[in-house]
């Protein structure tokens, strides 16, 4: 028999008739001759509410105690799941991150997986049961509590895939990936399937469905993905590697994220030293640092410009504070509005041009932007948010996305 992972995400488990929704399509999945494997996130807003807490109590919780207290969320759920699962003569057993062997490493609220003891996993599916494992949470050497950063249900689903030898199925409150945003244009196509490398970077770029490092992980390990409604049965997308059969246009997406930040240092006296010191600082303290530029110096002084996601802000204050304190005199600007538009295709490796038209487009539709990064599949802008509606619908049009 197959193994299959599925998770469902928080909306999808919102509710009490959602839950017991999730119990009759896995129960009638494991009727079908599939064993499953479910992975679920915290109820709805859960998590959010957890932390709300937390941040009532404190403005700078115990990082230990806050993955102690969001991994309740999860347990909530694996519970409720289960039980909905017997209640239809489905036998089944939930599982927390610990007991199904998620060993994790790193910072709490970031942490990563390192390895997955699966044997206890192994030995409750060989006993014909439907396993609910906890989303999110790990533990650590010392055996505490960790959790993997905000969305990292998908990494255990993905993970726990890898590890069996399975296909994974990430059901969701969207029927696939898109193009491009729907709410943002509502003509964007749901595309049938998408490349590993493709999809990493729409999901690093905002595009929300997934979280990056779940995709990541499946590039590494071939682990095929598909994502799906949850409530329907309706065609979704698969997450594959590439092949020649798929089809490629220059441009597969546009991906675009309203969650970073954009922090300019100016008037930052010119040496490596004081650069690197800087970054160093921000690494740190694990913030995930995206665009980066700097002027040339100019009568021995720079201006750095970078982008970093808004949750990190109180961090990257705290770092900014400590930066200024050792270089007396520079001046720090956030700037919260900030948009970051992205183009990513397969085909951009073999066709040049994108790039001109982008700027085109950015001319005729009098956009400013202050920012351009470049990879092999993909270019990235940073506009004022703004300018967002009009820049999402010229690109889409242009691209025929
Ligand atoms: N419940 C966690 C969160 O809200 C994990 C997840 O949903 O994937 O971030
Ligand atoms: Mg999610």
């Amino acid at each position: 028999m197959a193994i299959v992972v599925q998770k469902y995400g928080g909306t999808s488990v919102g509710t009490i008739d959602k839950i017991k929704n999730v119990a009759k399509r896995v129960a009638k999945r494991k009727e079908q001759g599939d064993n499953v494997v479910v992975v679920v996130s915290a109820m709805g807003k859960t998590t959010d509410i957890l932390l709300g807490m937390a941040e009532d109590i404190s403005a700078n919780p115990d990082r230990r105690e806050l993955d102690m207290l969001m991994s309740t969320g999860e347990q909530v759920s694996i519970s409720l799941l289960s039980i909905a699962l017997k209640e239809l003569g489905c036998d089944s057993i939930s599982l927390t991150g610990v007991q199904a062997g998620i060993l994790t490493k790193g910072f709490h609220t970031k942490a990563r997986i390192t390895d997955i003891e699966i044997e206890n996993v192994k030995k409750y599916i060989s006993e014909d049961r439907v396993v609910v494992v906890a989303g999110f949470q790990g533990v650590d050497e010392e055996g505490n509590i960790t959790t993997l950063g905000r969305g990292g249900s998908d990494t255990t689903a993905v993970a726990l895939a890898a590890k069996l030898g399975a296909v994974c199925e990430i059901y969701t409150d969207v029927d696939g990936i898109y193009t491009v945003d729907p709410r943002l244009f509502s003509t964007a196509r749901k595309l049938d399937e998408i490349s590993y490398e493709e999809m990493v970077e729409m999901a690093s770029l905002g595009s929300g469905v997934m979280e990056t490092r779940s995709i990541e992980i499946a590039q590494r390990f071939n682990v095929p993905i598909y994502v799906a409604l949850s409530t329907e049965e309706w065609p979704g997308t698969y997450i594959k590697e590439f092949d020649e059969l798929m089809e490629t246009k220059v441009i597969t997406g546009l991906s675009v994220c309203d969650d970073d930040i954009m922090i300019t240092i100016n008037h930052v006296p010119y040496t490596v030293n004081n650069i690197s010191m800087i970054f160093q600082k921000l690494a740190l303290n694990d913030i995930n640092i995206d665009m980066i530029s700097q002027t040339a110096p100019s009568h021995g002084y720079i201006n750095i410009s970078f982008t970093a996601p808004q949750s990190d802000k109180f961090l990257i204050d705290r770092v900014l504070e400590d930066v200024k304190n050792k270089l007396k005199g520079i001046e720090v600007d956030v700037e919260e509005d900030i948009t970051k538009l992205s183009v990513v295709g397969i085909g951009m490796k073999s066709q040049s041009g994108v790039a001109a038209k982008m700027f085109k487009i950015f001319a005729d539709n009098n956009i400013e932007f202050k920012q351009v990064t470049t990879s092999e599949i993909r270019i990235s802008y940073t506009i004022n948010t703004d300018d967002k509606e009009k820049a999402v619908v010229a690109v889409a049009k242009e691209f025929n996305l």
